[in-house]
């Protein structure tokens, strides 16, 4: 059986993978909280702490038990 890989994405500077989008949320009367709506394209590396843009990988994990 072949590893278990998973999808991220990486700052294309320093191949971190602490990064984030910017979004909007939305209010949800129904849970009583703020959901995500949709994603931008403005990406920030908390590791160059700057903006970056990001690269797909794709990452091995181990199997967890069942
Ligand atoms: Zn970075």
């Amino acid at each position: 059986m072949p590893p278990a890989t998973r999808l991220t994405y990486l700052c294309t500077t320093c191949r971190s993978d602490r990064v984030k989008l910017d979004a909007w949320s939305a209010w949800s009367v129904e849970s009583q909280s703020w959901e995500l709506d949709s994603t931008m394209q403005m990406a920030f590396c908390q590791d160059c702490e700057c903006e970056t843009s990001l690269v797909p990988s794709r990452i091995f994990v181990r199997d967890s038990p069942p």
